[in-house]
């Protein structure tokens, strides 16, 4: 036992130093073994560049294609009663603009609206923009609506931590994007798995990636389909966000998940309600006592605002948190930048093994003590999860363009308000998502890198 520790710990060891090896220059007479370490590993280690040159800008390097493409009828191994992977082709005219708000006009939309039905949905207006600055008089109801954004509020039916001191919930949101498949080779050779946040217009674009990430274990999590900030949107749009993301996923999977994120960990009161009342419980990122965030801040150094050597001080002094908590943590990671991939392998995730004591790398669900099976509608056996939305998990989704009609039916919910937050001061174009969302097309994604990526300075 104790040999077997020594060598496990040798070859930690011996694979940190390649890493920072092709950091302090170039391979040389090495290129050969990198080589073959690049084909047994799946990635290339020595194309993660050093912290220092992490930033904004710098060149873009290789993009792995998905490993295997999984025929209809594939299942995951990681939960045995998980369903096959359907016979589905992802056909762009049948689903909503990508990074646009979907309509809310739609049937598929009310359809959704009926789930609300029997749910309290607090009369919390949408506020201005998702942030306390911009709407005062919401920041300073923050604590009376459970806003996270603004002092970082929860509810007990908020998944906020891992329960187990020690113990890091791995969490990437945004994609799938063309540096995901590297993450997953990654992780893959690491024997890490964790839980992906995934955004409807990526999954539309990449779904092959997201079956990667499915099938190579990992939990896959509703995002939105445009990544606004939720408190911002009206009840039928943010239905509608986490509507088509979940349809999306279930379509491609075969699987719906119960458990959601806010874009920028936005989430009130009435965000909270209606995703519970659609069958998804909200996860967040944790809150330290000291009021910072586990937040990595890859998304900065994508943004252009700060470079990698920063990050990483910034995050080293939230991780220092970890060891005076009494409870683990989730951390809050990206996969849409290779920038924030490169990250994560070269030097957030090894930071967990590298600490001492190691911290402990799980998905969300898995250090929650929530089995896979329960991650999803269709294999969830526990009738209490997700809570106030579980009589939901016996209702098929409606199938896109075959949602019942509303015409005979009376949605209960208490919020009939259709501000979205375009109807402050601060009054932009309805179909454009509000500050940063609108970079987050990868097509667009080329003007935006070539204008320093300043416009992702916010985005998280
Ligand atoms: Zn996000």
């Amino acid at each position: 036992m104790m040999k077997l520790q020594a060598l496990t710990v040798f070859v930690v060891i011996a694979h940190a130093h390649a890493l920072k090896g092709e950091h302090a220059g170039p391979f040389g007479k090495h290129a050969n073994i990198a080589r073959q370490q690049s084909a047994a590993l799946g990635y290339d280690p020595n194309s993660i560049p050093p912290l220092t040159a992490i930033t904004s800008g710098m060149a873009t390097g290789t993009t792995y294609a998905p490993t295997a493409t999984f025929s209809p009828g594939s299942k995951p191994t990681a939960f045995s009663n998980a369903p096959q992977i359907p016979t589905f082709t992802v056909n762009p005219t049948d689903w909503p603009a990508m990074d646009k708000p979907p309509p809310t006009d739609t049937p598929q939309v009310q359809a959704w609206m009926l789930e609300l039905e029997g749910h309290n949905i607090p009369d919390i207006p949408p506020t201005v923009d998702g942030t306390c600055g911009g709407d005062p008089t919401a920041a300073a109801a923050a604590e009376q609506n459970g806003w996270w954004t603004c002092g970082g509020w929860t509810r007990d039916t908020d998944i906020i931590d891992c329960p187990d001191k020690m113990t890091w919930g791995v969490s990437f949101d945004d994609g799938p994007a063309p540096y995901t498949q590297k993450l997953l080779n990654y992780m893959n050779s690491k024997d890490i798995t964790a839980t992906f946040f995934v955004v409807g217009s990526r999954a539309l674009q990449y779904p092959d990636l997201l079956i990667e990430e499915y099938m190579a274990g990992h939990e896959i999590s509703v995002h939105t389909w445009a990544h606004p900030p939720l408190t911002s949107r009206s009840t039928a749009q943010i239905v509608a966000e986490l509507g088509w993301t979940r349809l999306i996923i279930q379509k491609i999977l075969g699987i719906t998940p119960t458990t959601m994120r806010s874009p920028y960990g936005d989430l009130d009161d009435r965000v909270r309600a209606i995703a519970l009342a659609m069958g998804m419980i909200p996860i967040q990122w944790t809150r330290a006592p000291s009021g910072l965030t586990f937040d990595t801040n890859d998304w900065r150094v994508a943004g252009g605002t700060v470079i990698g050597t920063d990050q990483m001080a910034i995050f080293d002094s939230i991780l220092s948190n970890a060891t005076v908590m009494d409870n683990g943590f989730i951390v809050l990671q990206h996969d849409l930048f290779e920038i924030t991939v490169d990250l994560a392998i070269g030097y957030t995730l090894p930071a967990a093994t590298n600490h001492q004591p190691p911290f402990q790398l799980q998905r969300i669900g898995q250090c929650n003590n929530i089995p896979m099976s329960n991650m999803y509608v269709e294999t969830n056996t526990n009738t209490t999860f997700p809570g106030a939305g579980a009589t939901n998990a016996t209702s098929p989704l409606p199938t896109a363009g075959h949602g019942p009609g509303l015409s005979n039916t009376t949605v209960s919910i208490t919020n009939t308000s259709s501000a979205n937050g375009s109807s402050g001061a601060t009054a932009t174009n309805e179909n454009v998502p509000t500050g940063d969302a609108t970079t987050f097309s990868l097509p667009v994604l080329g003007a935006v890198v070539a204008a320093g990526f300043a416009a992702f300075a916010t985005m998280f």
